[in-house]
């Protein structure tokens, strides 16, 4: 339908990011394509090592969803997403191609080894999600493309990771969000991925602070070193969120926060969280 309606229609999922875009005639559409109609379009399942989502799944069905006691950082980012109506409308595939730089998925599924599936009338096409966004709103999909599948591979054994957001209110996007996956031996990280949220045009890896936990201690000169280094890395704009500074500082602040429950969860402790509100 998209291939024949030409490059005005625009798949609707949720409606969650396009409705209110429309209503401010930021969008214009000629034509919406609903996926609302495409059956079996929404599932959770655990296959081959890897957590299967349907690109219509709903964010309160991950949120409610078993998974969540075993990827604790899917529940955190499931559960944080807005408020209850907007969970129950908006979808992981919808938020991924939407590539929002204050969206929560992609920030928490790049801590992962996630994969976006693709489909167009060309066939399916599986593109890492590190490759899936290009810019802030921007993804590497075609006009006549969907996502069809998420896939987010099953963390390793003494693996932890955690979700934070820092938000002025529940139905508002995050001022700041970090999410963190470490590989632990004893109190030693083997390995460290961090990614933030909401400062910058997507989200921002924070190489040089993974590098400096990687083959550390998990300690208070470790994770201050880091800190650092999250502060250097993020480019934050001031906005009606805050200033660029108090960002910088709330990143690096959530990171460390994420850190010591990231800690805790791969030593195998079942620790919530949930985000932090002003
Ligand atoms: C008040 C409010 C607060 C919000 N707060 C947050 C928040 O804190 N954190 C957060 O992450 N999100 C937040 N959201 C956004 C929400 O999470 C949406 O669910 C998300 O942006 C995706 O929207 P959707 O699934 O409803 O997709 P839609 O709005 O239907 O579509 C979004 C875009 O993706 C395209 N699209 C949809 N599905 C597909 C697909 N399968 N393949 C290809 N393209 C597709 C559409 O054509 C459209 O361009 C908020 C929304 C509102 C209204």
């Amino acid at each position: 339908m998209l291939s024949q309606l030409g490059d005005d229609a625009k798949l609707l999922a949720g409606g969650q990011s396009l409705i209110p875009l429309m209503k401010l005639r930021f969008a214009n559409p000629s034509h919406l394509v609903d996926l609302n109609f495409v059956p079996d379009a929404a599932y959770i399942k655990e296959e081959g090592g890897a957590v299967h989502f349907g690109a219509l799944t709903r964010h309160a069905e991950i949120e409610n969803a078993t998974i969540g006691a075993r990827v604790p950082i899917l529940h955190d980012c499931a559960a944080g997403i807005a408020d209850v109506q907007i969970r129950n409308r908006g979808t992981i595939g919808g938020s991924l191609a939407e590539a929002d730089p204050s969206g929560d998925w992609a920030a928490v599924l790049l801590t992962q080894k996630t994969e976006v599936h693709c489909l167009s009338p060309r066939g399916e096409r599986t593109v890492p999600l590190a490759d899936f966004i290009s810019d802030a709103y921007t993804t590497v999909l075609e006009h006549d493309e969907l996502v069809r599948e998420v896939v987010v591979k099953s963390p390793d054994k003494g693996s932890g990771g955690a979700y934070l957001a820092f938000k002025r209110s529940a139905p508002v996007y995050p001022t700041a969000s970090a999410a963190v996956q470490l590989g632990m031996e004893g109190d030693t990280c083997k390995d460290a991925t961090i990614i933030l949220g909401c400062v910058g045009l997507v989200p921002v890896k924070a190489t040089a602070a993974e590098g400096v936990l990687r083959g550390s201690k998990i300690d208070d000169k470790s994770v201050s070193t880091a800190m650092e280094a999250v502060r250097a890395a993020v480019e934050p704009q001031s906005d009606m969120r805050g200033s660029a500074e108090y960002k910088r500082t709330l990143a690096a602040v959530l990171v460390k926060r994420a850190i010591a429950v990231a800690v805790r969860r791969a030593r195998g402790e079942r620790v919530e969280v949930s985000h932090i509100y002003a």
